[in-house]
């Protein structure tokens, strides 16, 4: 397997990583795809998808993962179903490594995403999907003339309350201190609104429902009591975590963990090594964003592999030409 040097392995299972596969199969750079054991990201806790163009009547999250992956796979692209537990991008050919087995490649797109935090209760898993979500651009509509809850108190749950308040015809923001971390002016819009009532100085304890969410318990920070909340949604909005962990000693990041690429480019501080989808996306977040990533990584790692080969690439990803000389 180490003498078995890849032209491209792509790390990460999600939109922008099938995606960025596909095109890779496509133009023949035979990609390996180390998904991940849990592949599919965010998506596989998701219900219906209705935000992705060309599914009129909306699709399961988990099944249009394994569209993308069997599209990819049709011209290709080869999976390893586990995770990657080391890199060296030191020197070409990079080493990915999965335990005690070596990749080597030319170039690397990395295509981890991120999670969005849990609140970390087992009533929370069981509903994922139910009545707990954490998109509320994805889940909102779902929700017409229904009561809600957003947990949090930073710019998303704000962002998240005023989202929701479009659908739902009473929005609940349950934030766990006396003061919040979001800025003043969204936490002024939101107080603004008739249909949001915030809530301070409570947690959720339970998220209340058999096979659809009922409800939700929450407890007081102050006083120790607890009440039940009637709400048929939840938003938790309590932040993102980019999966960069792997990464972080090798290539640049932000404060926050998220990848940083160059301007107009997928491309790293590591030449040949590319970053796409929500590694290093703080603001937009959807599958379909993610996929576009995952797309230019594909084309930027193409092209970047047909320069450093010596022959011209594609019509779309042959080496920029140098700017004329006047
Ligand atoms: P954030 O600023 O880290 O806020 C997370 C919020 O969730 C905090 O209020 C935190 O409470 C709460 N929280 C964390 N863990 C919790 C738990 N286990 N249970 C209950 N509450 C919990 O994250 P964010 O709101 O996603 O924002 C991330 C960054 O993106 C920020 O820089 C933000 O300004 C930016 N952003 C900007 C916009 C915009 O400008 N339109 C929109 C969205 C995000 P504590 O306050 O007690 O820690």
């Amino acid at each position: 397997m180490a003498n078995d040097v890849r032209e491209i392995i792509i790390i990460g299972g999600g939109p922008a990583g099938y995606t960025a596969a596909l095109y890779a199969a496509r133009a023949n750079l035979e990609p390996l795809v180390i998904e991940g054991f849990s592949w599919g990201g965010q998506l596989m806790i998701t219900s219906d998808v209705e935000n992705y163009p060309g599914y009129p009547d909306g699709i399961l999250g988990p099944e249009m993962m394994q569209d993308f992956r069997r599209q990819a796979e049709r011209f290709g692209a080869e999976y390893v179903t586990d995770d990657v537990t080391r890199v060296d991008f030191s020197e070409r050919p990079f080493r990915v490594y999965v335990g005690d087995d070596e990749y080597r490649a030319e170039s690397v797109v990395v295509a981890t995403g991120a999670t969005a935090r849990q609140l970390g209760l087992e009533s929370e898993r069981r509903l994922q999907g139910r009545g707990v979500t954490y998109c509320a651009v994805c889940d909102a509509a779902f929700w017409r003339e229904r009561d809600v809850a957003v947990v949090g108190g930073g710019d998303s749950a704000m962002e998240e309350a005023l989202f929701l308040t479009k659908f739902a015809s009473k929005v609940t923001v349950i934030h766990r201190r006396d003061e919040f971390r979001a800025s003043p002016i969204m936490l002024d819009r939101a107080r603004a609104s008739e249909k949001i009532e915030l809530v301070m100085n409570a947690v959720v304890d339970e998220v209340l429902g058999g096979d659809r969410m009922e409800g939700l318990r929450l407890r007081s920070t102050v006083t120790d009591e607890t009440r039940e909340l009637p709400v048929d949604a939840v938003f938790v909005a309590i932040g993102h975590d980019p999966s960069t962990g792997l990464f972080l000693d090798q290539l640049d990041h932000d404060d926050a963990g998220y990848l940083v690429t160059q301007a107009e480019s997928t491309e790293t501080n590591v030449p040949g090594v590319f970053a796409v989808g929500d590694v290093v996306d703080h603001t937009y977040r959807q599958a379909i964003t993610a996929a576009g990533s995952g797309c230019m990584g594909a084309l930027d790692a193409e092209r970047f592999l047909a320069s450093s080969h010596g022959h011209p690439g594609s019509a779309l990803t042959a080496p920029r030409p140098e700017a004329a000389e006047v």
